[in-house]
């Protein structure tokens, strides 16, 4: 494989760094910047997602005629790696970005591409993903939210859970059952589903790291005109496979650039701490640890570049995601522990403590990193699909 880039690209990576200089809010990256909090913080977030679009950097490899850039998949993997390296805040409206949008260009009709996609990365309509129930999470097929098609209406009853963004969304890929007499991967239908339709209700549901990220969502005779449906009625299994494998699949150089920024702190807290009265950094063990991370980081960056690799080649996000999720989610984890393990006792302080340790920031990711192995697949998930559909295992019972 060739690692190195074309001119062209390297201007194109010039050109981006300067433009996140000038951009990037003041002081970012250092002490003196805080992210706001609330409402606050989704209105920073909402105004950086629409700098990045005016300044022509959201929906790079989008097509043109939809407001993306239509660049190629290279400078696309150059942005992400760039905004890693300087921890520049993520775009608010990332499950847009990141699956409607994506689903939208694959599946959707020419007139549902311009009335969805150019929205989705001005950021003026937020989306969410509405696949989980209470009786269906890693066996999504499963779902019971009905939509009974009358006229040319869709009328939905039933209910969503964890659906991360619901309480700030204007529009949610619903995946419902249509036919409830097929067999179940064929009786279900993909709607797109306005968030303020009456008959939804929202109610968020608070995480461990104190934040409510995510919501139970109840539809009540929700109506949704036909005309919202994404590809073929009860064929909905094959639009919602596409949305599941880019969630999964799309981790590329963004990924592995934060990781080697987090294995980079993880080196600078060890010297900054201590184990028996000398710095942890000298202590053998700790450095054989550091030294596995630094192995585990390097092994997630090869592992990327042969998903990228294919992707170039044409391919679109396929089963072998499943390789990079299971790696990134169980490998954050790992590091995340061993960065409480060096601050000790001040482990167990939270933000709010003024003797916390780098204002808490290892505290609140340990605590996010458990839902990464939940989050789009849990583990046990990622390790059939890649027994079954990567690499050819017979199916267990
Ligand atoms: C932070 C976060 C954000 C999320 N955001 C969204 C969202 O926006 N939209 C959305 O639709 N969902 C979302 N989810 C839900 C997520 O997709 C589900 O939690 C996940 O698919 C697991 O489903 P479950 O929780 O129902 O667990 P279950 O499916 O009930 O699984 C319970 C346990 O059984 C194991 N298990 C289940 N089946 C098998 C099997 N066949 N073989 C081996 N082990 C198995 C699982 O691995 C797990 O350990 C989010 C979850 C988290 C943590």
């Amino acid at each position: 494989m060739d690692f190195s880039f074309s001119p062209e690209e390297e201007r194109f990576r010039q050109e981006l760094r300067a433009w996140l200089k000038e951009n990037l809010p003041p002081g970012w990256g250092t002490p003196a910047f805080t992210m706001p909090k609330g409402d606050e913080r989704i209105a920073f977030l909402r105004d950086w997602q629409r700098r990045l679009y005016e300044g022509g950097y959201l929906g790079l490899s989008w097509p043109k005629e939809y407001g993306g850039r239509g660049a190629s998949m290279v400078e696309l993997a150059i942005f992400n790696e760039e905004m890693a390296r300087v921890e520049a805040p993520g775009p608010l409206n990332i499950l847009g970005l990141s699956m409607a949008g994506p689903t939208i260009i694959v599946h959707g009709t020419e007139e549902q591409k311009k009335r969805y996609l150019p929205k989705i990365l001005s950021c003026e309509e937020i989306w969410c993903q509405g696949f989980s129930e209470p009786g269906a999470g890693s066996d999504v097929a499963a779902i019971r939210t009905r939509a009974e098609l009358k006229g040319d209406e869709f009328i939905v009853n039933g209910q969503k859970v964890w659906t991360s963004l619901a309480h700030i969304a204007d529009w949610c890929m619903l995946l419902v059952r249509t036919d409830p007499d097929a067999p179940k991967h064929r009786g279900l239908s993909y709607i797109l589903v306005d968030m303020h339709s009456p008959g939804i209700t929202v109610r968020p549901l608070r995480q461990m790291t104190g934040e409510a990220e995510f919501n139970e969502v109840f539809f009540e005779d929700v109506r949704v005109p036909r005309a919202n449906l994404l590809g073929e009625l009860n064929q909905g299994w094959r639009v919602a496979l596409t949305t599941l494998m880019n969630e999964r699949g799309t981790a590329s150089f963004g990924t592995q650039a934060r990781f080697r920024i987090i294995y980079d702190n993880l080196v600078e807290l060890a010297k900054k701490s201590t184990v028996n009265g000398r710095p942890a950094i000298q202590d053998p063990l700790i450095r054989q640890q550091l030294a596995q991370h630094f192995i585990d980081v390097e092994l997630l960056k090869y592992n990327c570049f042969r998903n990228f690799t294919r992707l170039l080649r044409g391919g679109t996000p396929g089963p072998e995601g499943s390789i990079l999720k299971l790696w990134w989610s169980e490998l954050n984890q790992r590091m995340q522990e061993t960065a409480l393990a060096l601050q000790g006792p001040y482990s167990q302080l939270m933000r709010e403590s003024p003797w916390v340790i780098e204002g808490g920031r290892w505290q609140y990711n340990f605590l996010r990193s458990r839902g990464n192995t939940i989050e789009a697949g849990t583990s046990e998930i990622q390790r059939n699909i890649i027994a079954e559909r990567v690499l050819g295992m017979p199916k267990g019972r």
